[in-house]
């Protein structure tokens, strides 16, 4: 990739420069999801004699691979044994339980290390900002997601699942997880959540879209899952569909086929029997939520009936209430600023970068070419993955922004954008109670005994204090 960017005759002379100094690059992660481990597992490959620091809030490593990917997919989580052999690399060091913005300043990493790297995710959620949202049983998915995969701090959300229906605001994969984890059976799910949801009462999930089936931002993959469910009956409003037939042949491939699966499933509706367990998957298409109803907790929401213009959801006079025990905002995470120094912007959830360098501020019409990288940039910061991006995009996504912005970092040293000109220390740790590499294995044994014992891959552990003891134990 660096020889495709630069000419012979520019590698040769930016390769003495950085081979000119016996510094070693020190370079510190912030944040042990896809990616950070990714951005490290580049620049160990491209940047040598750098040393790298991967710095996790949590006692545990893999953000939302461990904590947001569906606990029944547990081959979306295989990129776990790729990072922990990133994480095994002797020039890495994970050091885990330690946060930005509580346990150091973005300051003292600067301090001590000559490139840092912002991969903090996006751990947040939008709200809607609609009469009652406060009212008992409106949650984000988000929350709902984080109760059932085991993040520390969500196993008291207690959902009131006693209810018969329950309701998905948003369309995406995330809301199609939800809808497919309260209707199915379980699998490898914390063992609280596990226990709530077997004793649920909950018999229908409304998915809830402002726009139409062409707009449907849910794949193909987790349609097909849901549409195999056993014992759940997928039921589509037949008026939602008017004029969709006739588009399908001009549409583009991928849409083409969700369409014509969607229409096929709609034709086949009146032959399927209502399973025993009277499941039933029903998604609503062209409503946008405009007020909870309810006194203490939520019973219906009240939505306006959407036209679509040119492609846009604009507001009828028409309004719908619907009965619901239970409601996810499933409309998207949101990533914050945890100090002071991070240029952020508040309205797009994300850090102010260009490629993945931070900027001093935000760029504006003629400054956007890339030419005076000091006056613009923030030297040695970057950002990557939801942090940057904005939450959205699968793991590949991820991993594709990340390298990006990593071969951009590589890019900095070796032509002296960095410059070398002292050895850094590294974060001081002494005094804290810091999870080492090996600290985190030992989490992971204790949490594939208990799952043992239980029949599952894994139990997850959920009390942090619990953690830090086993990882206490651990030798480094
Ligand atoms: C519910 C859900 C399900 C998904 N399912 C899939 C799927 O099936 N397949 C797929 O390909 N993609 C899936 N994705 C998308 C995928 O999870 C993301 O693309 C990816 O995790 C983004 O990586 P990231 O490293 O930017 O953020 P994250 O994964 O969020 O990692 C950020 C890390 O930073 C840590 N951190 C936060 N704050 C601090 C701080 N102040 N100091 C230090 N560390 C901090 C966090 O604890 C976390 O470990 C899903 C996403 C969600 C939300």
């Amino acid at each position: 990739m660096f020889r495709k960017i630069f000419p012979t005759k520019c590698v040769v002379k930016v390769a003495q420069r950085y081979y000119g100094t016996t510094v070693r690059p020190r370079i510190c992660i912030v944040g042990a999801g896809p990616a950070g481990f990714y951005t490290a597992q580049y620049i160990l490959k491209h940047l040598d004699n750098s040393d790298i620091d991967i710095v996790e809030k949590l006692p545990v490593p893999f953000g939302l691979v461990r904590f947001g990917v569906a606990p029944d997919h547990p081959e979306v989580k295989n990129v776990i044994n790729t990072f922990t052999k990133t994480a095994e690399n002797p020039r890495v060091r994970f050091l885990g339980n330690l946060s930005l913005g509580k346990d150091f300043t973005l300051q003292e990493l600067r301090e001590r290390y000559h490139a840092v790297l912002l991969t903090y995710g996006a751990e947040r959620d939008n709200t809607l900002n609609i009469p009652n949202e406060t009212l008992q049983n409106v949650l984000s998915a988000r929350e709902f997601v984080a109760w059932y995969n085991g993040l520390p701090g969500f196993e008291n959300l207690n959902p009131d699942l006693s209810g018969e229906s329950m309701t998905l605001l948003g369309q995406g994969n995330v809301a199609v997880d939800v809808a497919r984890i309260v209707l199915s059976s379980k699998t490898d799910i914390t063992e609280y959540a596990l226990e709530a949801l077997s004793q649920s009462r909950i018999k229908t999930v409304h998915l809830v879209g402002r726009r139409g089936p062409l707009q449907a931002a849910f794949t193909i993959k987790e349609l097909r899952e849901m549409l195999k469910l056993s014992n759940c009956a997928t039921k589509w409003r037949v008026d939602d569909f008017d004029h969709v037939e006739e588009t399908i042949p001009n549409l583009p491939r991928p849409r083409k086929r969700i369409t014509e699966l969607m229409v096929k499933s709609l034709a086949e509706q009146e032959q399927h029997k209502t399973p025993n367990s009277g499941r039933c998957f029903q998604p609503i298409f062209f409503r946008s939520p405009v007020n909870f109803i309810g006194t203490g907790k939520v019973e219906a929401v009240e939505y306006v009936t959407n036209k679509l213009v040119e492609g846009r959801a604009l507001p009828t006079d028409q309004r719908e209430t619907i009965a619901t025990d239970l409601v996810c905002r499933s409309i998207g995470y949101r990533a914050v600023s945890v100090d002071n120094h991070i240029n952020f912007d508040d309205r797009k959830g994300c850090v102010i970068n260009a490629g993945g360098r931070v900027l001093k501020q935000n760029l504006t019409g003629s400054d956007q070419t890339i030419d005076d990288i000091e006056d613009k940039y923030e030297i040695g910061l970057y950002a990557s993955g939801w942090l940057a991006t904005g939450p959205t995009g699968v793991i590949l996504t991820t991993m594709n922004n990340s390298f990006g912005v990593a071969d951009t970092v590589c890019r900095d040293f070796k032509s002296n954008t960095i410059r070398l000109k002292g050895s850094r220390t590294g974060l001081d740790l002494s005094g804290r109670a810091y999870v080492s590499w090996n600290g985190w294995k030992a989490i992971d044994s204790e949490e594939i005994r208990l799952g043992e014992a239980k029949g599952k891959l894994r139990e997850k552990l959920t009390c942090i204090q619990t953690m830090l003891q086993i990882a206490s134990n651990a030798s480094d």
